[in-house]
């Protein structure tokens, strides 16, 4: 068989209920485009029978590709799985619970005609979610969009359209603790939205409860920016300059005014510029540990997308595969 033009790529994990709907519905979308198409369900897993679904299916239908992990690694490794294992020359990420409607695959896909290497979807509207966790999701995106250094597009999850190009290049950045979203926006290329209303799930319960929630956060602060780094050495800073600042009005008072120099006084003094300097110390540390981070997590220096002569790009987009 050769390659697909299209992958889908569903992270599961218990998602007995919803895997025959997800499995119609892509396959109804996907059939639409008069092209080869994948389906890859990563069973992330799951222990409640979704993996003889999954198996299932991919007997009745080879197009269905099971990837099937030892135990739970997490959504962002079953994606990268998903992704590691695609064929497809635009390949689609999608919740396997249906929040995600399948037919905005197309719109994806019309995109991603036009030219554009990433196509993400952005939720307009979401449904059937608890006000707890619209009220975090909308404070983590604006958080991360502020302190991190790359734009990752707001109200965005991972439902969107990876054009093989920019998807080489994610698969080559091999960071242990991935936030697929900044990755995504990171590597750049052509990216435009596309709008659509996320709805409420098919059946069962979230998996992402908090503790993940902020797992995730601290992932997508600590892979791409070094801003609590630098918030060390700011807060040095100030106590540093706070204590030099109650010095001077210090010793103002004591010779124009005649005020004693307490002992309380003066400790309190010391204390503030003796832990400022700490505080500047850590963040000079900090620094080179997040110059040893950036090292470690072995990203490309750039990343072409046009280069002068194709057969001699260093990036080698069109040879590698
Ligand atoms: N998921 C996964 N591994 C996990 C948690 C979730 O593969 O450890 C899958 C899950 O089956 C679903 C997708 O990731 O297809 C999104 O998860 P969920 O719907 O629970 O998250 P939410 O939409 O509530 O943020
Ligand atoms: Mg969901």
């Amino acid at each position: 068989m050769s390659d697909p033009t299209f992958t889908v790529i569903a992270p599961i994990y218990n998602e007995i209920e919803n895997l025959p709907l997800l499995y119609e519905r892509v396959k109804n979308v996907m059939d639409q485009t008069d092209e080869g198409w994948e389906l890859i369900l990563v069973d992330d897993g799951s222990a409640d029978g979704s993996t003889d679904v999954i198996r299932e299916l991919a007997a009745k239908d080879e197009r269905v590709r099971p990837v099937i992990f030892a135990r739970n690694f997490g959504h962002q490794i079953a994606v990268t799985a998903g992704m590691d294992y695609s064929r497809g020359q635009a390949v689609t990420i999608i919740d396997a619970d249906l929040q995600d409607p399948p037919e905005v695959i197309l719109d994806l896909i019309e995109k991603w005609r036009e030219g554009y290497q990433i196509v993400y979807a952005v939720r307009s509207e979401r449904e059937g979610e608890s006000w707890f966790k619209l009220t975090t999701a909308s404070l983590f995106y604006k958080l991360i969009y502020r302190i991190t250094d790359v734009k990752i597009p707001l109200n965005t999850g991972d439902f969107r359209l990876i054009d093989r190009t920019a998807l080489n290049i994610i698969n080559d950045m091999r960071e242990c603790n991935r936030f697929l979203r900044g990755m995504g926006a990171w590597v750049g290329f052509k990216q435009i939205g596309v709008e659509y209303k996320r709805h409420a799930r098919h059946a069962g319960q979230t998996h992402y409860p908090l503790k993940k929630m902020l797992q995730l956060a601290l992932n997508a602060i600590t892979g791409f920016s070094t801003y609590p780094l630098k918030l060390l050495t700011m807060i040095g800073s100030f106590l540093v300059g706070l204590s030099l600042v109650l010095l001077v009005i210090y010793l103002l008072l004591a010779i124009f005014h005649r005020v004693d120099l307490t002992y309380v006084l003066a400790t309190w003094l010391t204390l503030i510029f003796l832990s400022g300097s700490l505080f500047i110390g850590m963040g000079i540390l900090g620094e080179y540990i997040g110059r040893t981070y950036d090292e470690a997590k072995g990203r490309p220096l750039y990343i072409v997308a046009e280069g002068p002569d194709k057969s001699l790009d260093p990036t080698r987009l069109d040879q590698k595969k």
